[in-house]
């Protein structure tokens, strides 16, 4: 299969050979996990430096958190307990705040969007009988703004996890990260992982904050056919290492929300004929597939190689993983897709459960401990929440992280992590709950109430029918979903039968009014804001607050409100050269050094403040980078005015706004943050807004900033 041997191709550290896997680990089980985060034994002794960051976990929030804190120059290695990155393609819809984090990530954004299918091939999501039957309803996502790059410098993508993981590992890998596979591991130091490694086959079995120096976590591996077990060091440790995180049960975190929201399989899958019929008849990202013999949802990972997974829902204990053997996949595909494919592969049958919680802490033990990623919330699916949430939880860990191990911040700095991450989490579960139920109105149009499906479910394992032989159980079950499954027949779904004519109609309805699965959120994507953590919020009482997100796409409003992302828009750098570069103001920040930006206008109180600011941040010991906005109609000339103004610092950067010509009413830059040019934006390594003034700086320009930089990096003043 050409597709298997390109995919092969990509290393050989992506397993994706064998079927029906259950991902082996090392030895844990053998062992158990029982051990408590603070009294697994006193071994905890730190004798010589430890490492600064232990990352429990290569999944894509483990990788980004290794690339963004290599970057600020905090040393930290990654253990990871499979022999082998995942190839299982899971997560594929990458948003567009994620795509901004990766856009400053040495190019990543642009090679995702390179290797992404194009993207009229993903925008749609089809609503069929079967892959060769009628057509119910198609939604197309993507609106003509999406391609103008108003809101944002890049667009959303649509790109398997594992091929991310993929990109992730190579860019480590420029990072001087050394992949040690668990059979290469001559030299390797008991007691601390060097810096810069990926230890794969090590599984964090037990975490040991005795010791106020080091935690030490104990890690398993297979040497020589035999489990072992060796001892690591570190200052702080993060577990990103799933929705089943290990970190998480040691440390006696639990999670809070909705258990077991449904079970299901996924089967990933090759076929070059499906993917050609696709590409000629009905391109898309995801198919929801409703026929009397089968129901399912096709994600096609990407359609020119014929990648797809199948999700089907799944209830144990009646159906169990063996029910979903690679023919008997085969045939439940042929079912969906209305004929045979003659080049069907099954790669991979993986049983997954839905959960929506949050965990209710993110740090423990001193905040020496700490999860980020699906180890600190598990969404739906719906609407792709999962994985996007848990890069931007090591985006906004790594820079505080940063300023503790550098010795900036005090440890209680990294509350601010939780205050304004788990809030994020907790919203994003309802919308992902909200986007699911959404998903779930189509069968209930159809007369499919999957409500109805899970609580048959339900009397058939807990109530009456749980007494009942398993084979019984199971016809019982299967007699109702095919019972349930006729709703679907082309007798009763058909605009000439009363029934299925009011049914077509209601499902109309649904696709006009939005009111089905979403795939694009703007106001919740890029205007999620923190409220409360390392920012110091607007004091002003005319701040009109924004709407609240309402889940429905397309109401993104920029704002400059304190904790929210810096608005972008296209500015023009005037340089000594004379030479000028175009850029997005999310371009200003430097994202690899702990530096904070200052947005001002040519405006002397303003230059007052800018000198503040470079001076009060060299007391804090962070660096300060300041951006002058020109107004529209002054030449480059007038450039020289910063030079004098902000004598002798240097670090800024001389603007103007480039107005995007297909807006026809566009703002100038301090319209758009609904600010006056006599105001000021303070703005935090992770481009979000730490502080401004939206109208006027009044008071001492050095105490202003004082306060401003010792609330935002958690410093108390009189230590300065
Ligand atoms: C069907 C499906 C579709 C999805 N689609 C999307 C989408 O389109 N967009 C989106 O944003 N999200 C999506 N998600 C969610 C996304 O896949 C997850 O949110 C993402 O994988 C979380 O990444 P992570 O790095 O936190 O955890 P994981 O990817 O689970 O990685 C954790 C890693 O830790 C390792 N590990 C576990 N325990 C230990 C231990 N004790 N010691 C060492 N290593 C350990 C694991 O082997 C694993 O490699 C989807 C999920 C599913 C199930």
């Amino acid at each position: 299969m050409a597709v298997a041997r390109f995919l092969k191709l990509y290393n050989g550290l992506f397993d994706i050979g064998c079927r029906t896997k259950l991902y082996p680990s090392p030895c844990s089980r053998a062992r158990g996990l029982s051990a408590s985060a603070s009294t697994s034994g006193g071994d905890g002794g730190c004798d010589g430096a430890p490492l600064p960051v232990l990352i429990v976990g290569a999944g894509p929030v483990g990788l980004v958190l290794s690339i963004l804190l290599t970057k600020l120059g905090v040393k930290c290695a990654v253990v990871e307990k499979n022999k082998t990155f995942s190839s299982h393609p899971q997560a594929h819809f990458i948003n567009n705040r994620t795509m901004e984090v990766f856009r400053k990530m040495n190019g990543l954004a642009e090679e995702i969007q390179k290797f992404q299918p194009p993207v009229n091939l993903w925008r749609k999501f089809i609503y069929c009988s079967s892959l060769t039957g009628s057509v119910l309803g198609t939604v197309d996502h993507m609106q003509p703004q999406d391609f103008e790059k108003v809101v944002s410098p890049v667009s959303v993508a649509h790109f398997s996890q594992y091929k991310l993981t993929r990109l992730l590992v190579e860019h480590l890998k420029k990072l001087n990260f050394q992949i040690r596979e668990a059979d290469n591991l001559e030299g390797l130091d008991c007691e601390a992982p060097r810096a810069r490694e990926i230890l794969m086959g090590h599984e964090c079995i037990s975490i040991d904050t005795t010791s106020n120096q080091c935690v030490t976590a104990t890690v398993s591996y297979i040497e020589g056919g035999k489990c072992k077990e060796r001892k690591f060091r570190c200052s702080t440790l993060v577990g990103v290492d799933g929705a089943g995180s290990s970190v998480r049960r040691l440390l006696g975190i639990s999670l809070r929300g909705e258990k077991d929201l449904q079970k299901l399989v996924s089967v990933h899958f090759l076929s070059k004929d499906l993917g050609q019929h696709l590409l000629r008849e009905r391109s898309g990202m995801l198919y929801f597939i409703f026929n009397t013999e089968a129901i399912g949802v096709l994600v096609a990972h990407d359609l020119e190689q014929g990648e797809f997974v199948l999700q089907m829902p799944f209830y144990p204990p009646q159906q169990n993983v063996q029910d979903f053997k690679p023919k008997i996949c085969e045939k439940m595909i042929f079912k969906l897709v209305g004929r045979e494919l003659l080049d069907i592969d099954v790669i991979e049958v993986k049983p997954w459960v839905m959960h929506a919680e949050v965990a209710e802490k993110y740090l423990s033990c001193d905040n020496r401990v700490i999860i980020a990623g699906d180890a600190a919330h598990r969404f739906p699916p719906a609407g792709g929440f999962g994985m996007n949430t848990g890069i931007q939880d090591a985006h906004n860990l790594a820079w505080k992280l940063a300023s503790v191990l550098k010795g900036i911040s005090p440890s209680s700095f990294l509350h601010t992590y939780e205050a304004e991450r788990k809030p994020v989490a907790i919203f994003n579960t309802t919308l992902s709950v909200q986007n699911f139920k959404a998903a779930m109105a189509v069968p209930a149009a159809l007369g499919l109430d999957p409500a109805v499906a899970n609580s048959v479910h339900r009397v058939v394992s807990d109530g009456f029918g749980s007494i009942l032989p398993s084979e019984v159980q199971k016809a019982i079950l299967d007699g109702a979903f095919s019972l349930g499954r006729a709703q679907l027949s082309t007798f009763l779904l058909n605009e000439s039968n009363p029934l299925g004519s009011s049914r077509l109609a209601k499902l109309k309805r649904i696709f006009d009014e939005g009111k089905s699965l979403q795939l694009q959120f703007p106001a919740e994507d890029l205007g999620f804001r923190y409220l409360d953590g390392a920012l110091i919020p607007d004091v002003d009482s005319t701040s009109v607050p924004l709407p609240l997100p309402t889940g429905r796409r397309r109401d993104y409003i920029p704002s400059a409100d304190p904790g929210s992302r810096l608005p972008h828009m296209n500015v023009r750098v005037w340089s000594d050269s004379g030479k000028e570069e175009k850029m997005s103001t999310l371009d200003l920040v430097c994202g690899d050094k702990i530096e904070f930006l200052l947005i001002i206008a040519p405006i002397k109180d303003s230059y007052n403040l800018a000198r503040a600011a470079f001076k009060v941040a060299e007391e804090f010991r962070v660096s300060a980078r300041v951006c002058v906005v020109w107004p529209l109609e002054v030449g480059h000339a007038f450039r020289e005015g910063s030079k004098v103004a902000l004598a002798p610092w240097e670090n800024y950067l001389d603007v103007q706004e480039v107005r995007n010509p297909s807006i026809s009413s566009s703002s100038s830059w301090w319209e758009l943050c609904r600010m006056t040019d006599r105001g000021a934006i303070l703005v935090r390594p992770d481009e979000h807004i730490a502080w401004r003034v939206k109208s006027e700086i009044i008071g001492d320009p050095i105490l202003e900033m004082r306060k401003s930089f010792s609330a935002v990096l958690g410093v108390k003043l009189k230590a300065v």
